[in-house]
């Protein structure tokens, strides 16, 4: 009679270093270094201990590398990181909206190295203000008479609302009460600044005589004009043009602002879009002041930007509330650097995302075929690329996508977004993977190729 000897659970256990070399964890050990790897690795082996002490088996070294690779995955892809974006929605909100082009991106890093004159008037040797040079370059390329910076275009509307209309009323269409994206609703933006709604019209026709009745009946701060960003009206609809608005308002000496959201400074129908109202069309329509974002079409970083009448917006360059809303030094160079391109009109050129909504369909069947042939797998497909952001909301460009036939498409589109370097955001649809390359950099295409090998290979 023979008994087989007892094995110790825990001695099976892999040691620490032997996970720490694993060649599953080497990317992640090269991304973040071998000490922030440990305490994950720690944690697993922490876990199996407790289970063995309940009469579990030891789990086997794959479980464990398994496990470490998901706690890793799940919390440290929560860090900010760099992705390639595969969607092909250019302005996409989640994926940080306009990426930046090569001058704002050496502005912006010459603005982090050192000091900078950001409030010190160089010319007499004391204190300057900030954003002075960028209000008159916004003037120069907007032709407006002074311009002024927050942090997003939410801030800017709410500025203009608390600074000018504080318990007062405010004229709006009821076409126009909507909700942007993130919770930002107009009727309790107006709330929030202590200004009061005055609606017009009904949901679907706004006349100017409702406005015209309104501003007789009542004391008016200002008329408020929302562009519809992210949706549109069709069918029984009317609403008076920007125009004939703002000559209203002017006859009643009453400010007309206009938030034209994505902060469009080019024509958009030159490039096969329905137009989007330009910030120059909106001055020249007679708005006081106009409000846009700074990354949207603009293709800039985060910011908001009022331009318009001097006497409006010195006012609210000195309202308490601009203290609490003003942008730092990197924003301010990156937006310096980004309305050059529009002064020295290369912006289709140079900023990214008029680069990638020009390019042409050609171009980007030639780049999706490129990845197609360097890998042999999968084929190109004609496909449609979205502007996204809030702004043209049912436009879209014709492009060409590399799509991946796999029983498994969500696991294959995991794969390429939990990679430690780099992860690439790709869109499922139809049971397959799809990459446009309108929205992908082209510095990045090689690396599109090879992670979709790699993730090929893994998941096959
Ligand atoms: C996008 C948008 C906003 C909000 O702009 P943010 O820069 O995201 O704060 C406000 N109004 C309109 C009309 C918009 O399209």
């Amino acid at each position: 009679m023979s008994l087989a000897p007892p094995v110790n659970p825990y001695r099976a256990l892999p040691a620490t270093e032997a996970l720490r070399r694993h060649p599953d964890l080497a990317p992640w050990v090269t991304e973040l270094g071998p000490d922030l790897v440990l305490p994950w690795i720690r944690q697993a082996l922490d876990a199996a201990r407790a289970a063995i002490a309940q009469g579990h088996p030891s789990p086997t070294l794959e479980d464990l590398i398994a496990q470490v690779r998901q706690a890793i995955e799940s919390h440290l892809l929560l860090r900010l990181r760099g992705v390639i974006n595969a969607t092909g929605v250019v302005l996409h909100t989640n994926l940080g909206r306009a990426p930046l082009s090569r001058a704002a991106r050496a502005a912006l890093v010459q603005a982090a190295q050192g000091y900078t004159n950001l409030e010190y008037d160089l010319a007499r040797g004391r204190r300057g203000h900030r954003g002075r040079g960028l209000a008159a370059l916004l003037a120069a390329v907007t032709g407006a008479e002074d311009g002024l910076v927050v942090n997003n275009n939410a801030a800017a509307v709410m500025l203009i609302l608390r600074g000018l209309a504080a318990r007062r009323r405010v004229l709006i269409a009821r076409t126009q009460l909507i909700e942007i994206g993130g919770g930002f609703r107009i009727p309790a933006i107006l709330q929030q600044s202590g200004a009061k709604l005055v609606e017009v019209g009904t949901t679907n026709k706004v006349r100017l005589s409702d406005y015209e009745a309104a501003l007789q009946q009542q004391p008016i701060a200002l008329v408020l004009w929302v562009h519809r960003s992210n949706f549109r009206i069709v069918g029984f609809h009317e609403e008076p043009d920007l125009p004939a608005l703002a000559a209203l308002a002017q006859r009643h000496g009453v400010p007309l602002v206009a938030d034209v959201g994505s902060g469009a400074l080019l024509d958009t129908t030159r490039y096969g879009l329905p137009p989007e109202p330009t910030v120059q069309q909106a001055l020249a329509a007679g708005a006081d002041l106009v409000a846009f974002s700074g990354d949207k079409l603009l293709g800039g970083p985060q910011a908001g930007l009022i331009v318009g009448r001097r006497r409006w917006v010195q006012r609210l360059a000195r309202h308490p509330l601009m203290r609490a809303l003003r942008v730092d030094k990197l924003t301010l160079a990156a937006l310096e650097a980004t309305l050059q391109h529009y002064l020295r009109d290369e912006a289709e050129r140079e900023v990214p995302v008029w680069a990638m909504l020009s390019a042409r369909p050609e171009v980007l069947r030639a780049r999706a075929t490129a990845w197609q042939q360097a890998t042999g797998l999968g084929t190109v497909q004609a496909t449609q690329s979205a502007v996204g952001g809030g702004s043209l909301p049912a436009a879209t460009l014709p492009s060409a996508a590399w799509v991946l036939a796999t029983a498994h498409p969500h696991r294959l589109a995991r794969a390429l977004r939990v990679r430690p370097t780099l992860p690439i955001v790709a869109r499922v649809a139809q049971g397959r993977v799809w990459l446009d390359p309108r929205t992908v950099l082209p510095e990045h295409d090689a690396e599109v190729a090879r992670a979709v090998a790699e993730a090929w290979a893994q998941g096959e």
